[in-house]
C-alpha cells in the first residue's frame, strides 16, 4: 500500500513540473474554480498553475489578493470582508502574464446574509456639509468633528441599557468605491446662505430637489448639515418604511421594494449647523451628540416619548402615541409651560430647578418619573431606550429599504424601478 501511495506522489510531482515547466509554451491558469462564498467568510485560497511571470489584480475592495505579482505555480491567500450589504456580491480576479500575453479572469461570488437576532450591525454614515463659505466652520465643519459626534452617538447606544446591535461607522468609501480622504464626509459649497429644512426633506415645491446629494440609502446614512432658515431647529429627520408583507405599527407600508433613484425626496437625517458645536453653557457637546442620537432614534423608527398625535402632532393631549408601553408618556403642552415659568427672562434656570425640571408627570398614571429617554427632549437625562425601543429599531434594521445592512426578504423580493409607481410614500418627519 505504502508504495502506491509513493508511485501517486511521484506522479503528481512529475504533473506539477509539466504545469511550472519554463521551457514549454507560456502557460497561466487558475488551478480551481471557487465556489460561492458564504457571507462571513474572510479568506479564500487560490491556486495558480503558471510557468511564467503574472500579475493578479481585483476590481472590488471586499477581495484583496495578499499577491498581486508573482511567478510560476503559487497558491494565493485572497482577503474577504464580510458581506454586510444587502445583496449577493461579485469581483472579478484578472490574471495577466506580464507581458500581456495571456489573460484568465475568475469571478467570486459571495452569498448576502440573512439577519437573525444576533446580526451586529455596522451602519456606514455619510455626512453631507452643505456650506456657503468655505472658511467659516460652523458651515464647513473642522475636519474630524463629525466623527467624534459619531463616537458619541455611540457610546449613548451601547449604555443605553437595551440591545440594539447597532453601530455608526464612518463611511470608507464613495459609491464608485473610491477611498474617502476624510472617512464619512462628502463637502459641497452651495450658492444658498440658508435652507428651508421643510422643503429640502420634501415638503417644499421641488421636492425632489436634494436628491441629488443623497448617496445609495441601501448603503449609506445619509446625514445633510447644513444652515437652517429656521434658527430655532436642531435636527429633523425622515422617518423609515415597511414592505409588504412586513408591517410594524406607525410605519408606511410599501408594495415593493422601490430603487431608492425613485425616492421622492432624500431619505435622511437633517442637522441644523448652527448647533453643531458646543456654545457656552447654554449648548454642550453632549446636548449636540443627544440631538444626532435623538434624530437617529426617528430614522430608525422612533417616536417621541411624550405624547402627539400622530396625524396632526398636536401635543396638549393624553396618548401613548409611540407603540412603545414602556415609555410612559406625558403632555409636553403643559410641562412646556411649567417650563417657562421656571425660566428668568434671560431664558436661564438654576440647579435646584434643573432638578425640578428632569422630572415630568405621567399623563396616563399621574406619577412621576424621571425623564430619561433619548426620544424626549427639554430637560432630560437622554441615555436610555426601553426593551420596546430597542425591538422596534432591530425590527426596523432587519426589514426596512432604504437604510443599509442586511435585510430579512424573501428571494424574490428584490428591489426593482417599476414598483414605485406602484409605491405610496408618505411624508412623515420629526424634529
Ligand atoms: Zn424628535
Amino acid at each position: 500500500m505504502r508504495k502506491n501511495y509513493l508511485s501517486m506522489i511521484v506522479t503528481l510531482l512529475l504533473l506539477a513540473g509539466v504545469a511550472c515547466d519554463r521551457n514549454e509554451e507560456p502557460r497561466l491558469a487558475f488551478a480551481r474554480m471557487v465556489p460561492t462564498l458564504s457571507p462571513n467568510d474572510t479568506v479564500l485560497h487560490l491556486g495558480i498553475e503558471s510557468n511564467t511571470d503574472w500579475t493578479l489584480v481585483s476590481d472590488e475592495s471586499w477581495c484583496s489578493p495578499s499577491l498581486t505579482v508573482g511567478y510560476e505555480c503559487m497558491e494565493v491567500q485572497v482577503a474577504i470582508a464580510a458581506n454586510d450589504g444587502q445583496d449577493e456580491r461579485s469581483a472579478t480576479l484578472t490574471l495577466s502574464s506580464s507581458d500581456g500575453g495571456l489573460v484568465q479572469t475568475m469571478q467570486i461570488v459571495q452569498q448576502r446574509l440573512t439577519p437573525d437576532s444576533t446580526t451586529h450591525y455596522r451602519l456606514p454614515v455619510v455626512f453631507h456639509v452643505l456650506y456657503n463659505k468655505e472658511g467659516n466652520k460652523k458651515q464647513n465643519v473642522i475636519e474630524g468633528h463629525l466623527a467624534t459626534l459619531i463616537e458619541g452617538v455611540n457610546d449613548v447606544y451601547a449604555r443605553c441599557g437595551a440591545y440594539l446591535g447597532v453601530e455608526f461607522v464612518m463611511a470608507a468609501e464613495d459609491p464608485d468605491g473610491n477611498l474617502l480622504a476624510e472617512p464619512g464626509v462628502d463637502r459641497h459649497r452651495i450658492n444658498l446662505t440658508s435652507i428651508n429644512s421643510s422643503a429640502f426633506m420634501g415638503y417644499g415645491r421641488e421636492p425632489k430637489k436634494y436628491c441629488e446629494y443623497m448617496w445609495d440609502p441601501n448603503r449609506y446614512v445619509n446625514i445633510f448639515v447644513y444652515t437652517f432658515e429656521d434658527k430655532g431647529i436642531l435636527g429633523i429627520s425622515h422617518f423609515p418604511y415597511v414592505v409588504k408583507p412586513h408591517s410594524l405599527e406607525g410605519l408606511t407600508e410599501l408594495e415593493y421594494d422601490a430603487d431608492w433613484s425613485e425616492l421622492p425626496w432624500p431619505q435622511c437625517v437633517s442637522i441644523n449647523n448652527e448647533y453643531i458645536y458646543s456654545h457656552e453653557e447654554y449648548y454642550t457637546m453632549t446636548d449636540v451628540v443627544n440631538t444626532l442620537a435623538h434624530e437617529l432614534g426617528h430614522f430608525l423608527g422612533l417616536r417621541h416619548a411624550f405624547s402627539e398625535d400622530p396625524e396632526t402632532y398636536d401635543r396638549d393631549i393624553c396618548l401613548d402615541s409611540d407603540f412603545c408601553t414602556d415609555t410612559p408618556t406625558y403632555n409636553k403642552v403643559a410641562y412646556d409651560k411649567f417650563m417657562q415659568g421656571c425660566m428668568t427672562s434671560g431664558g436661564s434656570v438654576d440647579d435646584n430647578e434643573k432638578q425640578l425640571l428632569v422630572m415630568r408627570e405621567n399623563c396616563e398614571t399621574g406619577e412621576e418619573f424621571r425623564s430619561t429617554n433619548i426620544m424626549d427632549y427639554a430637560y432630560t437625562e437622554a441615555n436610555r431606550f426601553t426593551p420596546q425601543q430597542a425591538a422596534r429599531i432591530r425590527y426596523v434594521l432587519e426589514h426596512s429599504p432604504y437604510i443599509p445592512g442586511p435585510k430579512m426578504r424573501l428571494p424574490e423580493q428584490k428591489p426593482t424601478t417599476k414598483a414605485a409607481r406602484t409605491n405610496t410614500y408618505k411624508l412623515v418627519t420629526f424634529e
